[in-house]
């Protein structure tokens, strides 16, 4: 049960759920803000408590020689909505991978900028998070990071179908063919985490892709315009966690 509503969370749209309409609020800055999250609520405890939190700065990976993810694309019923939080795209098993025997499909994908987790440091001015699920409702999000540079095809059609208002969505009418969101070398980073949101629920697979993908200054300021502040949690503590690639 507490997963279907953490996934109606984080897949649906916020306010069409009444257990998500009645989280309570939280943001970005102020009171509200990621250093209050862990105090606003009993079930947003683990924001403050949790010894595996995201994001993380990756640094010093162990050599765990695992190979480059095998991502299958399927086209899917796709959603776009910006709830204030993010701009979010809901599907419907849109692409899956097999990760510890078991297969993890997409439900929904979202954005930060600037990015949330680092690399040796390195901030990007985006993160995407592909949010998976196994049939045991475990999830496991895959990172992408973007950098400035050419127009990435992917997010021309999502960025024009962008809703002017918070909390509408609407249909995409043409699916967004989610290759050119992907790098080519699909080689990533592993390590465990939680959700980088209210509640913060710790367990989940985090997987950030090695390769940033592109996207030009004009498709990042869109993103910036939406958003209208940057909506990045502050990096989290390692708590001696072991990062392998
Ligand atoms: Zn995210």
């Amino acid at each position: 049960m507490r997963r279907s509503l953490l996934l109606s969370c984080l897949a649906a749209f916020a306010p069409l759920s009444p257990v998500c309409a009645s989280a309570p609020h939280w943001s970005y800055e102020g009171q509200a803000g990621p250093e209050h999250w862990g105090e606003l609520a009993a079930e947003y405890h683990t924001c403050h408590n949790g010894q595996f939190q995201s994001p993380i700065d990756i640094r010093h990976p162990v050599d765990g020689h695992l190979p480059p993810l095998a991502l299958e694309f399927h086209a899917a019923a796709e959603m776009l909505v910006n709830n204030g939080h993010t701009l979010q795209v809901t599907v419907d098993d849109e692409d899956d991978f097999q990760l510890d025997g078991e297969t993890y499909s997409l439900r929904q994908y979202h954005f930060h900028t600037p990015s949330e987790n680092r690399i040796a440091g390195r901030a990007f001015p985006l993160e995407a998070h592909f949010v998976h699920q196994n049939a045991a409702g475990e999830l496991a999000v895959v990172a992408v990071m973007f950098e400035r540079g050419a127009e990435n095809p992917a997010l021309t059609g999502l960025l024009a179908a962008l809703p002017a208002q918070q909390n509408r969505p609407v249909v995409l009418n043409r699916p967004v063919d989610l290759r050119p969101l992907f790098p080519q070398d699909r080689h990533y980073y592993r390590f465990s985490g939680s959700l980088t949101t209210p509640p913060c629920t710790e367990g989940l697979r985090w997987l950030v892709m090695k390769q940033p993908v592109q996207l030009s200054a004009a498709q990042l300021a869109v993103f910036q315009q939406a958003l209208k502040s940057s909506n990045n949690r502050p990096l989290q503590p390692l708590h001696g966690r072991v990062v392998v690639e």
